[in-house]
């Protein structure tokens, strides 16, 4: 359905009433909404990726809503189990964060308190102990920053000059380049942020300030600890934020992202989230294995009790979304509308 045919529908559903029907109705009742956010600006990010990244204001907004319109946020495990045994109380929500970002310590997590709901982060861990920025996402930034120029430089960063800042495709084509010279030269984290770091200067941005702003970095195993305290529950996300297609490999993301939290969170470790939202029906039995007994994609919907555990839908928050939007999923009008679509993320952390 084209945008402003569903927005027009949505809203004439709201004015109708329908809206108040169906988010009190048995069928809605019977169903959770899983909501899914990255990441919460620290400077101008949400600029820079409006898919993934929403201004703190924007954020506090949603859960205004969610308080106002008397939505019942549950935590994501206790949610499952009533879901399952279709207990769960009317107009329910659960709230997840994915990757666990520095950005979720400094501003998702004072706002969720201050509201008073829980939160499940699935963190990844591989940048978890390693106070950088993670490689693929701060070289994206740095040529956004720099978007629209071209440049006659990048040779001694074994790029090609000029370099096109025009388009989102050549910037990430740039960034392509740049990964596979560190992966073809066999650098590690210190050394691809070095390589980062180059980048910067080529461009003129003050590196060191983005890093003492902990742009683009995920919560240190200090923080993690701090916020299991507090109350957040933390899951699994993968070690490297990847998903190998061997079982073994598979496997030990798994076990490698566990080991890692385990030292940091007292909860159980058994609800996994697909990075990027790729996955695989040979990877269901695979996490089954690992004792994972609720994996969450990015595909669009609400979950029922007959829903896959391991396949969970949810609703990723966008700064493009509308309130009226944003609504017609908590009501679960847009699912029953079926205005589904597969969405999945690009420029995601890789650990590598
Ligand atoms: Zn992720």
């Amino acid at each position: 359905m084209k945008r402003t045919l569903k927005r027009a529908t949505l809203q004439l559903l709201k004015s109708t009433g329908i809206f108040g029907l169906v988010r009190d109705s048995a069928w809605r009742t019977h169903r959770l909404l899983i909501l899914c956010y990255h990441g919460i600006s620290l400077e101008d990010e949400h600029l820079w990726r409006p898919g993934l990244y929403l201004e703190p204001s924007r954020l506090e907004q949603r859960l205004n809503f969610l308080q106002q319109g008397q939505y019942n946020v549950l935590p994501l495990g206790a949610a499952l189990k009533q879901l399952w045994a279709k207990e769960l109380p009317p107009r329910s929500v659960a709230i997840t964060f994915d990757d666990g970002a520095y950005d979720f310590f400094s501003l998702a997590h004072p706002l969720l308190r201050k509201f008073g709901f829980p939160v499940t982060v699935y963190q990844t861990t591989y940048y978890s102990d390693r106070q950088i920025p993670i490689f693929n996402l701060i070289c994206s930034y740095l040529l956004w920053k720099r978007r629209g120029t071209v440049l006659d430089k990048g040779a001694d960063l074994g790029l090609k000059p000029p370099l096109d800042l025009t388009s989102e495709a050549r910037r990430h084509a740039i960034v392509e380049t740049l990964m596979e010279n560190c992966a073809r030269d066999g650098l590690d984290a210190w050394q691809k942020n070095e390589v980062a770091s180059r980048l910067a200067k080529l461009l003129e941005i003050d590196y060191a300030e983005l890093l003492s702003k902990r742009l683009l970095q995920l919560m240190n195993p200090p923080e993690i600890a701090q916020l299991a305290r507090e109350g957040v529950d933390f899951q699994l996300h993968t070690h490297r934020h990847r998903m190998p297609k061997d079982k073994f490999l598979f496997q030990k993301e798994i076990q490698d992202n566990r080991e890692r939290l385990r030292s940091t969170t007292p909860g159980e470790l058994a609800h996994f989230c697909y990075p990027s939202g790729v996955y695989s029906r040979e990877f269901l039995p695979w996490l089954a294995e690992e004792n994972v007994i609720s994996a969450t994609t990015c595909d669009v919907g609400l979950a029922a009790a007959h829903t896959n555990p391991l396949l969970l839908p949810r609703i990723v928050e966008t700064s493009g979304r509308t309130d009226l939007e944003f609504e017609g999923w908590l009501t679960g009008v847009s699912d029953f509308l079926a205005l589904r679509r597969t969405a999945s993320q690009t420029h995601v952390p890789r650990g590598d």
